[in-house]
């Protein structure tokens, strides 16, 4: 069974101002009052796990030591037919500048290096991890996923990251041409909140 949470104060540990927002907003109808780690100064691990929940679990533990339950997250993109990447550092692939069209690019020039040129081929999904950690080591990890495939060139101004190129399976539209709300119902991210929630807050 999984441990439940009962407290009212929960540690977010992520320094992204969106991020901490839109966790707040899903889990207020539980009376938690989220905190970001930055507001109590802690610092930022390094991500130094080989999966999504290595560096969830990493994060969430770190943000623990506060004395606190807290929540972390880890994302990103997956590509079977580059043996996984960027999966993991997916947001190092756009470089300090954070560009990525860069990003896109590289994954499209991957895709032809090894062969890859139609969707059948170009499978791929996103992927997060949700670990929640209390002070005493105990940790619960849940895991969320959008399969789909990637088109090229990218199309749509709307979402982050890789949204431009990614179709969800039984979609017309990319993430990024998509509607945000739209998104936000069957991304990788509400499906690890999904379970977390079901897990660890419903009655
Ligand atoms: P993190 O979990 O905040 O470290 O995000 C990792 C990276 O994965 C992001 O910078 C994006 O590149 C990518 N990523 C994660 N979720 C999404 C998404 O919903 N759309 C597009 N890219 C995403």
């Amino acid at each position: 069974m999984p441990r439940r949470f009962s407290g009212d104060r929960l540690v977010i540990a992520s320094h992204n101002q969106g991020k901490i927002r839109e966790i707040g907003e899903l889990l207020s109808p539980f009376s938690v009052t989220c905190i970001s780690a930055g507001a109590l100064g802690l610092p930022e691990p390094e991500e130094t796990g080989s999966t999504f929940v290595a560096n969830a679990e990493l994060k969430a533990r770190a943000a623990a030591q506060a004395q606190l339950p807290a929540l972390a997250d880890d994302s990103g993109l997956v590509v079977p037919a580059l043996g996984g990447a960027p999966g993991v550092v997916s947001a190092r692939w756009a470089g300090p500048d954070k560009d990525f069209r860069f990003a896109m690019h590289r994954v499209e020039t991957e895709l032809a290096a090894v062969g890859c040129g139609d969707p059948e081929d170009s499978r791929a999904y996103f992927a997060c991890a949700l670990t929640l950690a209390w002070p005493d080591g105990h940790v619960e990890t849940v895991e969320g996923f959008v399969h789909g495939h990637l088109i090229f060139p990218p199309r749509g101004e709307r979402g982050f990251g890789y949204d431009p190129i990614f179709l969800a399976d039984g979609r017309q539209i990319t993430f990024g041409e998509m509607d945000p709300d739209e998104k936000h119902r069957i991304s990788h991210r509400a499906d690890a909140f999904r379970k977390l929630v079901a897990a660890c807050f419903a009655p």
